[in-house]
């Protein structure tokens, strides 16, 4: 696997291996004649309701497809509402629509066949963590087949499923995106199949008995590995069986919605009395043992999809969903969470960062401000003392103490995942409380983490999406073999193919537009009857048009967001300045009755600025707008950088530069690349900031730059910037300087030297 070429371990690597059991177990039972109905009759089950042909098709009808919570104040728009134009992001689109099309669904579809027994067509599976494994048969093993340590030919293989499962939610997302009948019918082959096979194991016996617990249950392995973990077999007996089976329920959940397939949801509600009928046995002192295990005990979203599950059912047992998405709870990290009080250090991150948008939806459902007061608390812990500068957390998948970002650069920084589902939690938080703050992130993260982290490169066979996507000096992005079937790909098989999603936002009472990100794309908004266009090339360009093609039916406020980090924004409506206040890290609003042909457009200032790291001043990255630059460079130790003479009286980056259309700069002797590009080369996010003496635009003072309090003459200087004009920056030198001469750091001498380069220094002309 991937991790172990990297650095010789991966945490998720296969433990054991030795002795195969295949051939020990028995051949899978003949199937049951009597058929999943029949079954479901002999079961003690008050409210089992069998998924697939058993089901009334008019209650599957009457289930909704998107469901959002009274308290959501601003909700999303579906993937098919709003259409990409050109952007940055166009090819990552474009490349994952080539690997949909051109992938056969039988190699999806193999690890749950023969699991089930039933024909692979010929098909392998798609490899990676998405294998058979050592031990496929042995492993269709039922509860009561199975005893804690049985398996002792590792976790190989018994991950199957997980990828599946993202495959469908992709595939689901790009036909959402495009409209392909050719994507909709491999969506409705993958359910076709998902639910014979389920059929199939419905039917299977064991001594006479059903051989699972449950006529709902599906998985591309036996039920064993979720009795073992009922027993706390640790990872390397079992892997994450709740962790796949989220990932399989998430894709049917996606099939259902964006593809209108309503086996799917009838498939997702069998899984959701099964794991009900499970769980309901549980102690909570199990519970929280289980949930709390290392990896084994890692379930993804599973809290989320079983209240949207429920959200969305019409089924009349369908508390049973809302009982078990609690049953999830993690208690202990949302206690502290909610407290403020940061237990995050040692804890793997992406096994923890997926539950949050469960607990919000938990909150929505119960009314319980305790989840969302735990959500925000996480966030905030989070971000931005444990993200890196393209939003990534986490290094070797674990989190370390708070506040340490440079102080935990590693080798393994920033699982894909983990930012996968960080965006998620701060969209979701932002459907609840309209923080800037979330946005911002979002725009960071989506921009360089996620799209810089699909490799630039056509493939047919995998989602050519990294693993790590690492900041340490001279590191390379975690590429590998485009991580087929592992975690990161799975996530991956989403990401591309759903950037419409964070762009528009819309209040719960249909009277207000958020826009979030300027990126070229139109918005239909069935409710308002609004079309709106948007024009952009940013961000290698700084204005984005919104041009009105369909007039909303009444009075709509649009909100804009004016980015944290951003300066001189200007906003006009039909070619007026807006008169409010246009302020870095809010929404300006712009409130009227629109007309067909009205434009509004931002213009959002692109400049260089150092952005220092959260815990060290001089380890900084480069970034041009929302952009984060990567010095190209394979030296494993940081570069020295020096920026103070390359300043302008905006305190940005500005003079000896060169910058390309495509947001390639030149800088010195080093060339930056866009993070969001996807070239596999070494780079540097960070540099070590080194300012060694006074000097303003090329007008050398011959000062050594100097230091006081963690602070330097320069840095208290450029902390005062923007200056409005070149009277304003002198009066800065002039004070600044005269604080380090009281303070005996500076010698009257030295300090009119500084004055004098100062004063000589073309800084008004430098643009
Ligand atoms: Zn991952």
């Amino acid at each position: 696997m991937l991790g172990e070429s990297r650095s010789g371990l991966s945490r998720r690597s296969l433990l054991g291996g030795g002795l195969a059991l295949a051939g020990m177990m028995a051949a899978v039972g003949a199937l049951d004649a009597r058929g999943p109905g029949a079954v479901a009759a002999t079961r003690d089950l008050s409210a089992f309701r069998a998924a697939g042909a058993v089901r009334p098709a008019a209650l599957v009808r009457a289930g909704q497809k998107f469901v959002y919570p009274e308290s959501w104040s601003v909700r999303p728009f579906s993937l098919s509402s709003v259409k990409l134009g050109q952007s940055v992001f166009t090819r990552a689109l474009n490349q994952h629509l080539v690997l949909y099309r051109a992938y056969n669904v039988d190699k999806i579809l193999a690890v749950y066949r023969r699991n089930a027994g039933l024909d692979t067509k010929g098909a392998t599976p798609p490899g990676g963590w998405e294998e058979y494994g050592p031990n496929p048969d042995a492993q269709r093993w039922g509860p009561a087949e199975y005893t804690r340590g049985q398996n002792a030919a590792g976790a190989g293989g018994c991950l199957r499923g997980h990828y599946g499962g993202h495959f469908l939610s992709g595939i689901s997302m790009a036909y959402a995106s495009t409209g392909e009948q050719a994507l909709l019918d491999k969506v409705n082959a993958i359910v076709d199949g998902f639910e014979e096979c389920r059929a199939a194991l419905a039917a299977q016996t064991y001594n006479g008995a059903p051989r699972y617990s449950h006529p709902g249950f599906f998985s591309a392995y036996g039920e064993w590995q979720f009795s073992a973990l009922e027993a706390f077999a640790p990872y390397g007996e079992i892997w994450a069986p709740y962790y796949t089976l989220h990932k399989i329920i998430a894709g049917l959940l996606d099939a259902h919605s964006l593809a209108g397939n309503t086996k799917a949801l009838a498939l997702a509600e069998g899984i959701g009395h099964w794991v009900f009928s499970r769980l309901s046995k549980c102690t909570q002192a199990q519970l929280d043992r289980m949930w709390g295990s290392y990896i084994a005990g890692e379930y993804g979203g599973m809290n989320e999809v079983l209240v949207e599950l429920y959200w969305r059912s019409s089924d009349p047992a369908k508390s049973e969903f809302l009982e078990a998405s609690k049953l999830f709870t993690l208690r202990t990290l949302v206690d502290a969470c909610a407290a403020g009080t940061d237990t995050l250090n040692g804890k793997h991150a992406n096994q923890h960062i997926p539950q949050f948008p469960g607990y919000l939806k938990l909150a929505a459902e119960l009314h319980d401000d305790h989840y969302l007061q735990a959500t925000k608390g996480f966030f905030d812990m989070v971000v931005p003392g444990r993200s890196y500068a393209h939003g990534g957390t986490g290094e070797g998948e674990l989190w370390g103490p708070a506040g340490a970002v440079a102080g935990d650069i590693g080798p393994r920084n920033a699982e894909s995942c983990a930012a996968y589902n960080m965006l998620k939690v701060a969209s979701q938080l932002f459907f609840n409380d309209q923080n800037p703050k979330y946005m911002d992130y979002y725009e960071r993260t989506v921009l360089n983490h996620i799209l810089g982290g699909r490799r630039n490169n056509e493939s047919t066979s995998g989602p050519e999406n990294l693993y790590m996507y690492p900041v340490n000096p001279g590191t390379r992005k975690e590429y590998g073999n485009g991580n087929i079937g592992t975690c990161c790909g799975g996530t991956g098989l989403e990401s591309h193919v759903k950037y419409q999603e964070g762009i528009y936002f819309r209040s719960a009472d249909q009277k207000e537009l958020y826009v979030n990100l300027y990126l070229a794309s139109t918005l239909t908004w069935d409710e308002t009857g609004l079309v709106l266009e948007q024009v952009s090339s940013y961000p290698e360009g700084e204005t984005s048009t919104l041009t009105v093609k369909t007039a909303p039916s009444g009075p709509l406020t649009v909100n804009l967001r004016v980015p944290g980090w951003s300066r001189g924004v200007r906003i006009e409506v039909n070619g007026q300045a807006i008169p409010d206040d246009v302020t870095p890290g809010t929404y300006a609003k712009v409130s009227r009755t629109w007309a067909a042909g009205d434009t509004i457009t931002v213009r959002i200032p692109l400049a260089l600025r150092a952005e220092a790291s959260y815990d060290r001043p001089d380890i900084q990255a480069l970034l041009y707008g929302p952009v984060v630059l990567l010095a190209s460079s394979s030296s494993t130790s940081y570069l020295k950088v020096s920026l103070a003479d390359r300043l302008g009286l905006d305190g940005t980056i500005r003079r000896g530069i060169s910058k390309s259309a495509s947001n390639v700069f030149t800088v010195g002797t080093l060339t930056y690349e866009p993070a969001y590009n996807g070239k596999d080369v070494a780079y540097h996010m960070y540099f070590q900031r080194n300012e060694p003496s006074v000097s303003f635009a090329g007008q050398d003072s011959g000062v050594a730059n100097p230091k006081r309090a963690g602070s330097t003459l320069l840095d208290d200087v450029w902390a005062r910037a923007p200056f409005a004009g070149r009277s304003a920056f002198l009066d800065a030198v002039g004070e600044v300087t005269a604080t380090y001469l009281a303070d005996g750091v500076l010698t009257s001498r030295n300090r009119q030297k500084i004055l004098l380069a100062a004063g000589r220094a073309p800084i008004d002309s430098i643009n």
